[in-house]
């Protein structure tokens, strides 16, 4: 890549943890990003700083190894909390409330909850101290020509200091595309144009709302520190991950008639159907916050999307939610599209002949990444259910021994 230039389009986690990948191989490399710069959080709407809590993998992990900077990982390490296992908060027969903490792994291993938005900003550091690296925030891809080499981007043109904004288009010229521009990608739409995509999108009968669960009075951590929290309840759940604040980032995940319903209830009925469903919530969320905050954040769909080929000739590649973009409940997306960008880089460092390289990386990668998204279906029955099942316990208790 010595020389070439590199465009990549998105400066998500995975999109930035590929311009850092291309850089490290003597690319000259230009990120464009729709939105602004998500550090200066006041400059940000609100709705796209939203930041949510995810688990931070093995997958992940080895991606951000592979960059080969030691400093990085540290520092990404330093801004997450090890979640060694699930809690499964339940009500026993008798009504109390119970806890069990069921280990990820025998052998001690585990995950960490890191927030996107700061994980984000660790990698935009990096990317930012390259001499090689550019970065235009406020520049949103409108087209590409795959075969002439050429990406379009509107710009918000506030050069002429008047306080409206008004949109410019400039030209780009690239050698090579990454598109890691998330689950409604410009890239994959442009993408189809060129290669004959197939492509199938779902939303699934789940909406999710995210909640924050302060510190307790005395300054700690509610609840357990080192798990991620479930309160399970058959076909809907609350999960909760905690924060480097000592806050929980919980999220309610349910049907879309279950938000419907709790959208057009009276406040007291949302308070009762917590107590009723996830116990002793309500006693670390107090009722008041709780109703403010369903009220007042987003209640989003999910989506499942998988689509192949993932590239087109020697000219553009499409990675993460951009490529597949998977439901949360296996707590894979980011990190599979972590994982992606180090098996592109093993194709293209192993091949000199880019097209080759892509063709193999499609040919490997999309199996994979529909094997991940269909376990993380699967993985909300597990979620909201599976994990009370008596045999669920049993099995756990065996594999312990
Ligand atoms: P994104 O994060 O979507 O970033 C895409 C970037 O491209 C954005 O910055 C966007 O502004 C930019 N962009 C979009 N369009 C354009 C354009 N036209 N031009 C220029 N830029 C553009 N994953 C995990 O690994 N673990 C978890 O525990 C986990 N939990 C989750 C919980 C929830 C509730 C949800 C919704 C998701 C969760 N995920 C989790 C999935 C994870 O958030 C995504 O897989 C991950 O953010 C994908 O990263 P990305 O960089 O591919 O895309």
């Amino acid at each position: 890549m010595d020389g070439k230039k590199v465009v990549v389009v998105g400066a998500g986690p995975v999109g930035s943890l590929a311009a850092l990948y291309a850089a490290s191989r003597g690319a000259t490399v230009e990120v464009y990003e729709l939105r602004d710069d998500l550090r200066n959080l006041e400059t940000s709407p609100l709705n796209f700083t939203k930041s949510i809590n995810l688990a931070l993998s093995e997958r992940g992990i080895n991606a951000l190894r592979s960059t080969g900077n030691d400093e990085l990982v540290e520092t990404v390490f330093q801004n997450t909390i090890p979640m060694h296992g699930r809690m499964i908060h339940t009500r026993s027969a008798t009504g109390a409330l119970t806890e069990q903490s069921q280990l990820y792994d025998v052998h001690g291993r585990y995950q960490r909850s890191v927030d996107r938005g700061v994980l984000n900003g660790v990698l935009l550091n990096y990317l930012d101290a390259l001499p090689n690296v550019k970065i235009f925030f406020q520049h949103k891809l409108t087209g590409a020509d795959f075969r002439k080499k050429e990406a379009w981007f509107e710009v918000m043109d506030r050069t002429d200091g008047s306080s409206s904004t008004r949109p410019k288009e400039i030209a780009v010229t690239f050698d090579f595309l990454i598109g890691a521009d998330g689950a409604h990608s410009s890239t994959r739409f442009h993408l189809m144009k060129f290669a004959r995509v197939n492509y199938q999108q779902e939303y699934i009968d789940c909406l999710w709302c995210e909640f924050t669960m302060p510190p307790t009075r005395s300054g700690d951590f509610a609840i357990s520190p080192n798990h991620l929290h479930i309160w399970p309840a058959a076909s809907f759940m609350f999960i909760a991950l905690p924060s480097t604040d000592k806050s929980f980032v919980c999220t309610l995940f349910g049907p879309v008639d279950m938000f419907v319903k709790l959208e057009s209830a009276p406040d007291a009925e949302l308070v009762s159907f917590f107590d009723k469903h996830f116990p002793g919530v309500t006693s670390q969320l107090a009722p008041n916050d709780l109703i403010a905050q369903f009220k007042q954040h987003p209640h989003l769909p999910l989506i499942n999307i998988k689509c192949s080929p993932h590239h087109f000739g020697d000219s553009v590649v499409i990675l993460g939610d951009a490529a597949n973009a998977m439901v949360p409940f296996y707590g894979q997306g980011m990190n599979a599209g972590m994982e992606s960008v180090r098996v592109l880089f093993s194709k293209l460092d192993a091949t000199p002949d880019r097209a080759q390289a892509l063709a193999n990386y499609t040919e490997e990668r999309t199996k994979d990444a529909h094997v991940v998204a269909d376990l993380a279906l699967g993985n909300y029955t597990e979620m909201r259910s599976s994990v009370t099942s008596p045999l669920y316990k049993l099995r756990k208790y065996i594999e312990e021994r």
